[in-house]
């Protein structure tokens, strides 16, 4: 089996480490014997989406989300927002998740389109919501913990739309209404850098299997020992979590 990674604007969307996100994939794939292949999309790069397994998009600052945005929405959202609605696995992290979204306003007033695969749209706030964050997430009626860092001033409101996860620690979407990310079908947007997915390995699995169920049909990926992994995000969860 092989899954293709698109990798959107690894130029441009590259905070705080989360290309990591990719090199998990990719790592806990090859483990299983899954082969692997990661695919740039740059601005000028020609795709229709049919030749991904996974897509991912990290976080950018306003600059680079004000090219990511013309580029999305001038030249590929019919394409993208059909392969989401086809179910395509896509993986969106901060500046990526809120371009997925209907618009991003930034602070000094700038609408930004985004594609509006994801029913939600964000403004920015008057301050940096800059913490460790814990979530409960509740995917495939398996509820689990999750832990990243966020670093953000925008705020995102959900309309029709599922939260990844509920805050339990830190703002999550937008510090006031306890929800954090978004999902629909198998496109997830969240706020969580740290990268995400190397102390998150059920989050992990998750994609790796609706991208090997969607290509292959039904085929049970294997279970890997994440001890190291959930070593780290025990760490986060004893340090911030009240008791
Ligand atoms: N510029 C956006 C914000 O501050 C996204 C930042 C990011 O991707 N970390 O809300």
């Amino acid at each position: 089996m092989k899954l293709v990674i698109g990798h959107m604007y690894p130029d441009l969307l590259n905070l705080y480490g989360d290309r990591g996100n990719i090199l998990t994939l990719k790592r806990r794939c090859e483990w299983r014997g899954i082969d692997v292949e990661v695919k740039p999309i740059m601005v000028d790069t020609k795709t229709n989406f049919t030749d991904v397994d996974i897509l991912f998009l990290g976080g950018g600052s306003d600059r680079e989300q004000k090219i990511v945005s013309d580029d999305l929405t001038l030249k590929r959202a019919k394409n993208l927002k059909a392969a989401i609605n086809d179910y395509l696995t896509v993986l969106s992290i901060c500046g990526g998740y809120q371009l997925l979204g209907k618009y991003y306003k930034t602070g000094t007033g700038n609408k930004l389109p985004g594609i509006g695969a994801l029913d939600a749209y964000t403004v920015a706030g008057n301050r940096r919501m800059i913490e460790n964050v814990i979530i409960e997430a509740d995917l495939n009626g398996k509820k689990f913990k999750m832990v990243g860092f966020e670093n953000h001033s925008g705020k995102t409101y959900l309309e029709n739309i599922k939260p990844l996860g509920i805050v339990i620690s830190g703002n999550g979407n937008n510090g006031e209404d306890h929800m954090e990310g978004a999902m629909y079908k198998n496109t997830y947007g969240t706020y969580l850098h740290g990268p995400v997915l190397p102390k998150n390995p059920e989050f992990a699995d998750i994609l790796i299997q609706s991208a090997i169920n969607r290509k292959y049909g039904k085929k049970e990926i294997d279970p890997l020992d994440d001890s190291f992994e959930h070593i780290t995000q025990n760490a986060i969860i004893k340090r911030f979590v009240k008791k």
